[in-house]
């Protein structure tokens, strides 16, 4: 089972005729509300994958639709919390050229309570992974409590923060980055990421496709070419796909490949968690 410490987000999209100037006041020409969240992301991926996940998380009392919707997704609900701060809100501007503008307010995602996140870790047995984001608080008390029980601990540095990624860093097993986030890391640590004493590293090059640095050395994995129409996601179904098929025995270079096929169906849809691709979809994609 992947233990997934991650935040669940309502994204609002508002269409705009343009992103809002300071003082301006604008109406939109019309409003979606979607399920987001890099860790409601990557528990759907894993559940899509044919992987077990447990979400660790919270909302708010506006909240309860998406849990249910993370519940129909295959994701064991039992560790979200409800509490009194409201659930993570996106609020994303879109104009008519697909450019954006967001505001996160993190809500009860930044506010989980150190004895739930504990008692779930507790739960977990030999052979289980902590998966972490940055888009909760707790990461770095859960990657050493994880990290005491003999869990592998994952991390997805994203949205990146150097501080963040530092306080988890002696505790992975897994990291992954997109190549923004490689170069950041880089630069505030000044290491090259195969000198991190991180077993497995995974840096995802979107269309280039991914280098995965192990104990073997670097090996690199050619993307699938494909159209793309929407690239949110894409790193999220990429990590949640590796999990899942790592889970089910699958080799690294496998699990590697599998994802950015399913990486590379995802940026071919426009959307986020509603239209992460399973894994009999990604089977019959020929790319
Ligand atoms: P992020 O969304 O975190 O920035 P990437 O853009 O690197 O992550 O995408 C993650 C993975 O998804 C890539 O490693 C690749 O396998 C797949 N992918 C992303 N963009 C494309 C693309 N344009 N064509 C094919 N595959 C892609």
């Amino acid at each position: 089972t992947v233990l997934n410490l991650g935040s669940i987000n309502i994204d609002i999209v508002f269409a705009v005729p343009h992103i809002p100037a300071p003082g301006e006041t604008l109406s939109s020409t019309g409003r979606e509300v979607f399920l987001g969240g890099k860790g409601t992301n990557m528990s759907v991926a894993i559940a899509r994958a044919g992987g077990t996940v447990r979400h660790i998380g919270a909302v708010g009392p506006d909240g309860g639709w998406t849990v249910e919707r993370l519940r129909a997704a295959g994701v064991d609900i039992g560790f979200i919390a409800e509490l009194e701060e409201v659930t993570g809100q996106a609020l994303i501007a879109v104009d008519a050229d697909g450019e954006n503008t967001i505001i996160l307010y993190p809500g009860a995602n930044r506010a989980l309570r150190h004895d739930a996140v504990m008692a779930a870790l507790a739960e977990a047995g030999p052979g289980d992974r902590l998966l972490l984001q940055n888009e909760t608080n707790l990461q770095a008390e859960a990657a050493r409590e994880a990290k005491a029980l003999g869990l592998a601990v994952t991390y997805a540095a994203a949205p990146f923060d150097a501080d963040a990624v530092k306080a988890v860093l002696p505790t992975l097993d897994m990291l992954f980055l997109n190549r923004v986030e490689a170069e950041q890391l880089t630069q505030a640590t000044g290491q090259a990421p195969a000198d991190l004493g991180v077993r497995d590293v995974v840096i995802t090059l979107g269309a280039d496709g991914c280098d995965w640095i192990g104990p073997g050395g670097v090996q690199h994995f050619d993307a699938v070419p494909v159209e793309p129409v929407d690239t949110t996601g894409a790193g999220d179904t990429f990590t949640g796909y590796t999990l899942a098929a790592l889970e089910r025995g699958l080799s690294m270079p496998a699990a590697l490949e599998l994802a950015g096929r399913a990486g590379a169906l995802m940026v071919t849809r426009h959307g986020t968690s509603d239209v992460i691709p399973t894994l009999d979809e990604v089977r019959a994609f020929a790319g």
